[in-house]
């Protein structure tokens, strides 16, 4: 735990979410700003500021990946949906804990805004 992280302190239940999915080593929550009639973040319990260092911890990885697909068949995404880990400058993450983002409950328009 980062005391100073935002999600390390949503994990200890220091500032309030609404949990949708947990399991021992992954945390779902509803986004505070969704993006989508579905837009939960699903991270891994233990903090890596971001995919890449995901990456390099196969079995975190592969628990966020399980708690997304659960997480997208809990909500009823039958539609489809899009997983967004969002990285770095160019990737506009704002939040320095890896989360992915399962957003759907629409169609969701093109995969990136014109440029
Ligand atoms: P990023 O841009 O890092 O990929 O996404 C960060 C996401 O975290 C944003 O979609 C933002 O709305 C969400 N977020 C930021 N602060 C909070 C919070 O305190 N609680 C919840 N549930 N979501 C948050
Ligand atoms: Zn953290």
């Amino acid at each position: 735990m980062e005391n100073t992280c935002l999600f390390c302190r949503i994990v200890a239940g220091e500032i309030p979410a609404t949990v949708v999915h947990r399991t021992e080593t992954t945390l779902a929550f509803r986004d505070i700003d969704p993006k989508a009639p579905t837009h939960v973040l699903v991270i891994p319990v233990a903090h890596h500021a971001d995919v890449l260092s995901l990456a390099a911890d196969p079995s975190a990885a592969a628990d966020v990946l399980a708690a997304a697909a659960a997480v997208a068949e809990q909500e009823g995404l039958t539609g489809g949906f899009r997983l967004i880990f969002n990285t770095g400058p160019h990737g506009g993450q704002e939040v320095f804990h890896v989360h992915a983002h399962v957003v759907g409950g629409a169609p969701l328009g093109p995969m990136l805004a014109a440029r």
